[in-house]
């Protein structure tokens, strides 16, 4: 058997978990290119001064997903970084003096419910029976389907299921049906932000989320979530994947309906057997390829319900914090109004929620001794005109909640600050609308209603990551890649 070449363009998780796979099978050559001069896309990292500060995902979830990705390969995830279980898991504040920690432990997660709201721990273990299901049909079944046919979900047992699943119900309703607490009913919708949607909109499907979060936990891989990639990398060359930074494709080069290559900004060609993008669908589509080859149109695209994008600051602070743990939600302003600035009016929400990651409150070794890392994160409208007085505005706007709520000064004593907005998005990935997350998870944009993860006119062009099949997010990015890797196996033979 002759042996093909493979291009994946991009070192997301998407992309490296492609790349390896296909490197692993052994009868294919791999080179994985890169824009930047770093792996990891959306998970890099950078360092300032002792200060190591994850660029994007920060919280460690589904670490089953994780093993199984290593054990593919006859690795674990120990062979490449230590994870920790947080305990508290995360908190959530609701207002000054009025914070919640989760617990790790399900027993003292229960009593906490059944505090809030009587018989709330009850109903949370029929919540969790469901969810359970759900997890187990859902991420080792349904989110390994390629969905480019609706003949892959059409078994009479697959059918069954996803009725049991409530595909058709909205999670906010899902979670009323439970719970009237309002605390606990804003705790169990908040994994299906990760979605890139509001619960009214997110089918109760994703109640899933609910039981990666309280029964399988929060984890955390020590030094960074950027640990993980340096492992993917490091599998990935034990494979034989070539990796090649600072190599931007500018084109790709399409003869007869077949991919033949890439040509790089630089003007060098690469040539190619089959390639895979894990670069943004909608760049690839609508800026690397011609118009005949382009798999959807412009219209098409416009009409995408995206994730949000995100505003981000990244800070050193010269003294320790109390008062935060590693991860805080500031949900002391009500939901809709700032959903409502995302989704339905896009304008820059007049009260923010926000999230701030301190993991140097963890590990010390993201930041030096007796200082503090902190990341802010409030989610935004893609697409939105942002400038430095607008990223200014919102800095001061939630340090004075922070310190408030907290009951600390805090910006006096900030050493490094950097911010990252749609600008960064667009300029460092390329990313459509400046979005941060990809594809938002609503019912119609799921499984075969995702971008396809072929090209239908171009006979050996592939796409995984987050805008494709599963969906946002690091697990499903890892498993995208593994998705599109058997794809090009089967039909390349390989
Ligand atoms: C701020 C933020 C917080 C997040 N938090 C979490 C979290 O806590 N937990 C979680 O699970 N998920 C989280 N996510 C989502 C998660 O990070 C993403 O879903 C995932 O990393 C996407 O991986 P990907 O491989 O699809 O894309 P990317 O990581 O974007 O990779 C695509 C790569 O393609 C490269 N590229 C683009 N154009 C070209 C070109 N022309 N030539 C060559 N290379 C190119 C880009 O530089 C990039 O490296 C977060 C994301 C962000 C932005």
């Amino acid at each position: 058997m002759s042996t093909s070449h493979v291009v994946v363009i991009g070192s997301g998780f998407a992309g490296i978990s492609a790349a390896t796979h296909l490197a692993a099978k052994g009868n294919c050559t791999v080179t994985l290119v890169e824009k930047n001069n770093s792996p990891g896309g959306r998970a890099r990292k950078f360092e300032h001064q002792g200060f190591v500060f994850d660029m994007g995902p920060s919280w460690y979830w589904m670490p089953d997903v994780f093993e199984r990705y290593f054990a593919h390969f006859g690795k674990k995830p120990s062979d490449y970084y230590e994870l920790l279980r947080l305990d508290p898991s995360y908190a959530v504040v609701y207002g000054k003096d009025d914070v919640l920690d989760i617990p790790a432990d399900l027993g003292a997660f229960r009593s906490m419910l059944d505090s809030l709201e009587p018989g709330a721990g009850k109903n949370l273990d029929k919540f969790l029976a469901q969810a359970k299901y759900k997890y187990e049909v859902g991420i080792h079944d349904l989110v390994h389907r390629p969905s480019r046919s609706l003949f892959e979900f059409t078994s009479p047992r697959l059918l069954l299921d996803m009725i049991r699943m409530d595909i058709f119900q909205s999670m906010a309703k899902h979670v009323r049906s439970y719970f009237s607490n309002e605390k606990i009913i804003r705790l169990m919708e908040f994994p299906v932000l990760f979605l890139g949607e509001t619960a009214q909109n997110i089918p109760a499907l994703y109640s899933l989320m609910n039981y990666a979060d309280i029964a399988l936990g929060t984890w955390y891989p020590k030094k960074g979530m950027h640990e993980i990639i340096k492992g993917m990398v490091s599998l990935a060359e034990e494979k034989g994947v070539k990796f090649r930074y600072q190599a931007e494709v500018s084109q790709l080069l399409i003869e007869n309906g077949k991919a033949t290559g890439v040509q790089l900004s630089t003007g060098e060609i690469l040539t190619a057997d089959i390639v895979v993008a894990g670069a943004d669908y909608h760049h690839v589509d609508q800026k690397l390829l011609e118009p005949p080859y382009r798999n959807y149109s412009a219209a098409y695209w416009d009409k995408r319900v995206l994730a949000p994008s995100s505003l981000l600051f990244y800070l050193g602070i010269n003294k320790r914090l109390s008062n935060l743990r590693h991860h805080n939600l500031f949900f002391d302003e009500p939901l809709g109004p700032h959903a409502d600035a995302i989704y339905t009016r896009p304008r820059w929400p007049e009260k923010p929620l926000f999230y701030a990651s301190v993991p140097s409150i963890t590990d010390p070794t993201v930041a030096p001794k007796g200082m503090e890392n902190m990341f802010l994160l409030v989610p935004l409208a893609p697409d939105l005109e942002d400038s430095e007085d607008m990223r200014e505005t919102y800095y001061h706007l939630i340090m004075d909640r922070l310190e408030k709520i907290t009951g600390q000064e805090i910006r006096s004593h900030v050493v490094y600050k950097r911010s990252y907005a749609h600008q960064d998005f667009k300029s460092d990935y390329h990313a459509f609308k400046g979005n941060a997350y990809g594809l938002a998870n609503t019912l119609m944009q799921t499984a075969i209603l995702k971008p396809s993860l072929k090209n239908k006119k171009v006979s050996n062009l592939y796409y995984t990551g987050q805008l494709t099949v599963p969906g946002p997010g690091v697990p499903p990015s890892l498993i995208s890649g593994h998705v599109v890797a058997k794809e090009v196996m089967k039909e390349n033979n390989l």
